[in-house]
């Protein structure tokens, strides 16, 4: 299938989970993963219409950002090491993976421009996943205030990949109950309002239980190449 099939398929299965929970489907920003794929085919995927590139590693992050000269905004998906920080960080639009002060300390310190961020919370506790645990997330949000250059802008998980359907929602209900609390106190830092989650196998669960963010690989440009 074209990548404009995929998207069709795509964008029909969001407005179907959005209509069983009531949600507009404009509330829902579509992050197409291009680091299985080539830039000719990352090129493909924004010429379908895709305004949001995701990558996780940082090599094949700017290297698509380099050689590609449209107006998309790039997401950096994968664990960030602060060493790297400096190479990066003037191309991230939005980061999704902060998960230590030491990150965002270095981010501060590397940019003189404000860092849209989701925090990275590691919900199901499994040891093999980055983020933070559920309750180290609120003092670590409060301690963001003192890093100007980044701004908390929504939580993002990545669930456990064979996990039955009720596990997946309660572990994205909980990032939604998580993003509640801490969005009510109205911190000027850390507005909170976004939920990146939801990949190729559970975003409709996702944006059931809230998702604004969804990162999709496989469905869009298919398996690895
Ligand atoms: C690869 C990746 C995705 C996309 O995964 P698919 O299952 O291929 O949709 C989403 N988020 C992160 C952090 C990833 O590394």
């Amino acid at each position: 299938m074209t990548v404009e099939q995929n998207l069709h398929n795509i964008t029909q299965e969001i407005e179907e989970a959005c209509e069983r929970v009531n949600r507009d489907p404009n509330e829902i920003t579509i992050i197409g993963v291009t680091k299985y794929v080539t830039i000719e085919k990352a090129k493909e995927v924004i010429n379908a219409g895709i305004g949001n590139i995701g990558e996780n590693r940082m090599e094949g992050f700017l290297e698509k950002r380099h050689s590609i000269d449209l107006d998309v905004n790039w997401h950096f998906i994968g664990t960030l090491q602060s060493r790297k920080v400096k190479e990066v960080i003037q191309d991230i639009d939005f980061l999704h993976s902060l998960d230590r002060t030491s990150l965002a300390k270095e981010i501060n310190k590397r940019t003189n421009k404000v860092v849209p961020s989701f925090v990275q919370v590691n919900v199901s506790g499994e040891s093999s996943k980055h983020g933070l645990q559920v309750d180290e997330v609120e003092d670590f949000i409060q301690k963001m205030e003192s890093y100007p250059n980044v701004k908390i802008i929504g939580l993002m998980t990545m669930a456990p990949h064979d996990e039955d359907e009720e596990s997946l929602r309660s572990i994205f209900s909980r990032l939604r109950e998580l993003r509640d609390s801490i969005k009510e106190k109205n911190l000027s830092h850390a507005p909170c309002e976004f939920l990146s989650m939801g990949m190729s196998n559970d975003y409709s669960i996702a944006i059931e239980e809230g998702a604004t963010h969804i990162r999709i690989g496989t469905s869009l440009v298919g398996a690895k190449e």
